[in-house]
């Protein structure tokens, strides 16, 4: 029967999480789902102590360390001091105030948008927020998950709500089947590559259609992750039967009658028919191609067989200083694919491509293979589970045999803070999600791409379209 009242799952989700709402005034939203680091939590604790506060719902909390953890050997001493300050003081934290923490020693520890779906802790329906831009990730579960400042951290441990503008709707649609050799990843990136950095402003992202419909769990991740990416506060997927597939069973999911309850409610979810977004833009899947950006920010990305646009041919002033900026940082030409260049390193980790599938589809190209002297590889699994299941199934081998380094998990060169890092002037093809001028070290250059890319372009030593190799 068709509701009288149609809503789109945003909708859904927000009006059952508002716990006071002052005409013109931000809501004051409930949070079922606080995760927290070792980088962004520590003022926020401090801020606590200060207050004389105790953190309210310590059992809605749930911590990792990621940021700032070394992926090199776990038996070495960690010999930055002020990463190892911060996984104490974290640890400290969490003691104190009775949070679920995975340190180093956990066989759970991982980066912060991996574990949580792993633990079965997101689910349909929550609202979930972390001091980490990418917290969108989580609404590939068909929830409202943003990121959130430290003040807003403390906010959420001291009283588990949170006072919010509501976003608008915007609907990403796709339809079709992806041809070979595209993946999540090229769709987020030519997603973002029209709508362009600030497209998604002030907006909450629903990806629709059958191309995301026919998606696994982790690929619907890789899109939700980097609707940030398109200045958007959020992104979701409805949940479905791929959705209770990957939760049932884990350790934070409801189990038994529960469960079954669970699931019901979750299949109320979605929007209704008639519901309608504030904005709505399609994309033909069967159009796209593997994506690769060639500028400063995830906005700048091109087919892979593209020219590099040319700020000569740009009308809007304003786009074509930044264009030109961005080039010049990344010492490229316009005017001509970036096919063909050479690259000095591989980044295959981070919340977007982390995942066992990306790993999977890594080690596919890579099998049997060496990768370019030239190149430096690093594959970093998301979490300690997913490094386990890919040593498990062989495929970490597949990578050292290649010539690849093996690490353990961590956000490593995403973001540089870790000592993993690009050296000034070399260029990475990444799986990650930011190319900002030195996000992964002072002077490197970010190309971003998929798993299948990166691992075509690790074999080569030059940006390769993967279709060729395939
Ligand atoms: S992998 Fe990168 S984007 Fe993701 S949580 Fe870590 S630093 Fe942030």
């Amino acid at each position: 029967m068709a509701a009288t009242n149609p809503r789109t799952m945003f909708e859904k989700i927000w009006e059952s999480h508002v716990v006071f709402q002052e005409p013109d005034c931000p809501a004051l939203l409930y949070i079922d789902l606080h995760l927290i680091h070792e980088v962004t939590s520590p003022q926020a604790f401090q801020g606590l102590r200060e207050k004389g506060l105790k953190v309210r719902q310590p059992s809605k909390t749930v911590a990792t360390v990621d940021h700032i953890v070394p992926t090199t050997d776990r038996s070495l001493p960690i010999t930055d001091p002020q990463a190892s300050e911060l996984i104490a003081q974290l640890r400290g934290n969490c003691r104190e105030n009775g949070i679920e923490l995975h340190g180093l020693e956990s066989r759970h520890q991982g980066i912060v948008h991996v574990i949580g779906p792993e633990l079965g802790a997101t689910q349909p329906g929550m609202t979930v927020v972390c001091g980490d831009s990418h917290t969108a990730t989580h609404g590939a579960f068909g929830a409202l998950a943003f990121g959130v400042g430290t003040s807003e951290v403390e906010h959420v441990l001291a009283t588990q709500c949170l006072l919010q503008n509501r976003p608008r709707t915007m609907e990403v649609r796709v339809e079709g089947t992806l041809p070979p050799g595209v993946t999540a990843k090229d769709v987020i990136l030519a997603v973002i590559g029209r709508i362009g950095v600030g497209g998604g402003t002030g907006h909450a992202i629903e990806y629709t259609g059958s191309a995301f419909r026919a998606m696994s769990m982790e690929e619907r991740m890789t899109v939700c992750n980097m609707s940030i990416e398109g200045g958007a506060r959020a992104g979701m997927i409805a949940p479905d039967d791929a959705t209770f597939n990957f939760l049932c069973g884990r350790p934070r999911a409801p189990q038994g009658e529960a469960w079954d309850a669970a699931v019901a409610a979750w299949r109320c979810l979605p929007g209704d028919e008639g519901a309608r977004y504030d904005r709505s833009i399609a994309f033909d899947a069967a159009q796209l191609e593997p994506m690769i950006t060639y500028g400063t920010n995830p906005g700048m990305a091109i087919p892979i067989t593209a020219p590099v646009p040319d700020p000569a041919r740009m009308e809007d002033a304003v786009r074509q200083s930044a264009l030109r900026k961005a080039l010049g940082y990344m010492a490229i030409e316009p005017g001509k694919p970036l096919l063909g260049r050479p690259i000095d390193v591989v980044f295959i980790g981070s919340c977007t491509n982390s995942r066992i599938s990306d790993l999977r589809a890594a080690a596919k190209v890579l099998r049997g293979k060496k990768v370019s002297p030239k190149v430096r590889v690093l594959v970093v699994p998301g979490s300690q589970p997913i490094k386990r299941q890919a040593e498990a199934e062989g495929l970490a081998d597949v990578f050292r045999q290649a010539g690849c380094e093996w690490r353990e998990a961590g956000c490593s060169m995403c973001i540089a803070m870790n000592g993993d890092m690009l050296a000034p002037g070399q260029y990475s093809v990444s799986t990650s999600n930011r190319n900002f001028e030195g996000r992964q070290g002072p002077g490197g250059r970010t190309l971003l791409a998929s798993p299948l890319t990166a691992a075509a372009c690790a074999l080569t030593g030059v940006v390769t379209d993967v279709r060729t190799l395939l």
